[in-house]
């Protein structure tokens, strides 16, 4: 949190490692052009958990301080674990996972904060739904971790800007050759693939305060490994002509999933560098490794890494809620409260361009008593029938529980039993103040490999 520059720690492989640099000096076979790459970014939020403290007491920045996972509830902090520190705690020496006695004689300053995940999980919702926007498929994999698919949304930059090239050129006495023109598109697909990771950077650093370390490259792997390249506030872009030059003298374990053991195993076999485990014969990794572990490293090694970025659409949700002007019990002011709302979500969700499987509604009382029912469907849906269809039957839900917990007062205090389920009679004894609509399950509308909307409706829970 102490780095206030605009422009972050940045890397162009391409000229760190004085590979083939793109522009017109290129071969035509040597082409930079991500054009028919995948565009893959890894983002990692820096020293998360401090930087999240940072945010809420920020007389914290610049101090070496640590996040600490605890049993004490109350009073001063003497035992525990350090979850994470700051960058001025780790200059000292303390690190992850070092008992807290330990940190206090490498730190005798360090200042403690318990852990508090609901809280950091709040920042990263946040941070989540601004990398949402920047990808066309986002895969969250950990709080402060994320991949990012953005190929359309590059490709779509790339087209903008060669149109608004072809605008140009229809005024120019002098037609660029069709070399100068890849030349030119290949050379701004660069600079485009560069500005858009800084402007991810700055999104998440100006919506929410936080510094992050970023990789692109065309697979997941090497993604990752560029975000790991400069800590903290890196950016490293990795072309895929750049991607052996880059990948050579790297040790091994650089490799997500690559720990001791297996270096040490891979050691012995003469191999520490992943140049070395590229050019070592698959069967021989296979033979020491087995078909999956073994074959999955020598891809990766070799820049081959086809692993799909996939969206975690059990996390992935769409909502929205209402507050009721009056609180009421009226189911049909109900449904019609929950059809506007139906609208605006709808909306949301054409704009994003989403299908989704699972409609979920919330119920507030006066009280603050907090209900949610939802169903899933069979099949991805893109309608919005598909929403304000299956409300009315949300809604019915709730009739089960509001009798038990009726029958359970008439039972205790003698109060009648008012009869349910019928027409637009007061089907639960407290108001309800506040009404949401969840759709969760979601997964982008691409166009291709559509599957028929299906109109049965499996109960979720
Ligand atoms: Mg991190």
């Amino acid at each position: 949190m102490n780095n206030d520059s605009a422009i972050p720690d940045f890397t162009q492989i391409n000229e760190l490692t004085n590979n083939s640099s793109p522009g017109p000096s290129s071969d035509a076979g040597q082409s930079d052009s991500w054009n028919d790459k995948r565009v893959v970014v890894h983002v990692d939020l820096n020293s998360f958990y401090p930087s999240c403290e940072e945010l809420r007491f920020p007389l914290l920045v610049g101090k070496p301080h640590a996040v600490i996972m605890t049993r004490e509830e109350q009073g001063r902090i003497t035992k525990g674990v350090i979850a994470s520190c700051s960058y001025e705690a780790k200059k000292m020496g303390v690190r992850s996972a070092m008992p807290l006695s330990t940190a206090l004689k490498a730190c005798p300053d360090l200042v403690l904060n318990r852990v508090d995940i609901p809280y950091y999980a709040t920042i990263s919702e946040k941070v989540m739904k601004v990398l949402h926007d920047c990808s066309d498929i986002l895969e969250q994999t950990s709080i402060d971790e994320a991949f990012l698919d953005c190929s359309d949304k590059i490709h779509a930059l790339v087209i903008h800007k060669h149109k608004a090239t072809e605008v140009d050129d229809s005024v120019l006495v002098h037609r660029p050759s069709k070399r100068e023109c890849e030349s030119v598109r290949n050379l701004s697909n660069s600079h485009l693939i560069e500005d858009f990771a800084i402007s991810i950077k700055n999104k998440i650093k100006s919506e929410c305060g936080l510094l992050t370390s970023v990789g692109v490259a065309p697979t997941k792997s090497i993604a990752k490994i560029a975000s790991d390249f400069r800590k903290p506030d890196g950016l490293t872009i990795v072309p895929p002509t750049a991607v052996p030059n880059f990948l050579e003298n790297l040790e091994v374990e650089r490799i997500s999933g690559i720990g001791t053991i297996t270096k040490k195993s891979l050691k012995q076999m003469g191999i520490e560098t992943i140049g070395q485990l590229a050019r070592t014969d698959v069967q021989t990794l296979v033979h020491r490794f087995g078909n999956k572990y073994g074959i999955r490293m020598w891809k990766i090694a070799k820049g081959l890494d086809e692993d799909p970025v996939r969206p975690r659409s059990e996390h992935v949700s769409l909502s929205t809620e209402y507050t009721l002007p009056n609180f009421t019990k009226d189911k049909q002011r109900l449904l019609i409260h929950f059809d506007a709302l139906t609208d605006e979500l709808f909306r949301r969700i054409q704009r994003k361009g989403y299908r989704f499987r699972t409609v979920g509604i919330k119920l507030v009382h006066a009280d603050f008593v907090v209900e949610t029912r939802e169903r899933s469907y069979l099949h991805y849906q893109d309608t919005r029938q598909s929403i304000s269809n299956a409300i009315p039957g949300l809604l019915q839900k709730f009739y089960s529980t509001v009798t038990e917990r009726q029958e359970g007062q008439a039972a205790n205090n003698m109060i009648e039993n008012r009869p349910l389920n019928t027409g637009t009679e007061l089907f639960i004894n407290v108001p309800i103040r506040k009404i949401g609509i969840k759709i969760s399950n979601l997964i982008l509308n691409r166009g291709s490999g559509k599957e028929e909307g299906q109109s049965s409706i499996l109960d979720y829970l």
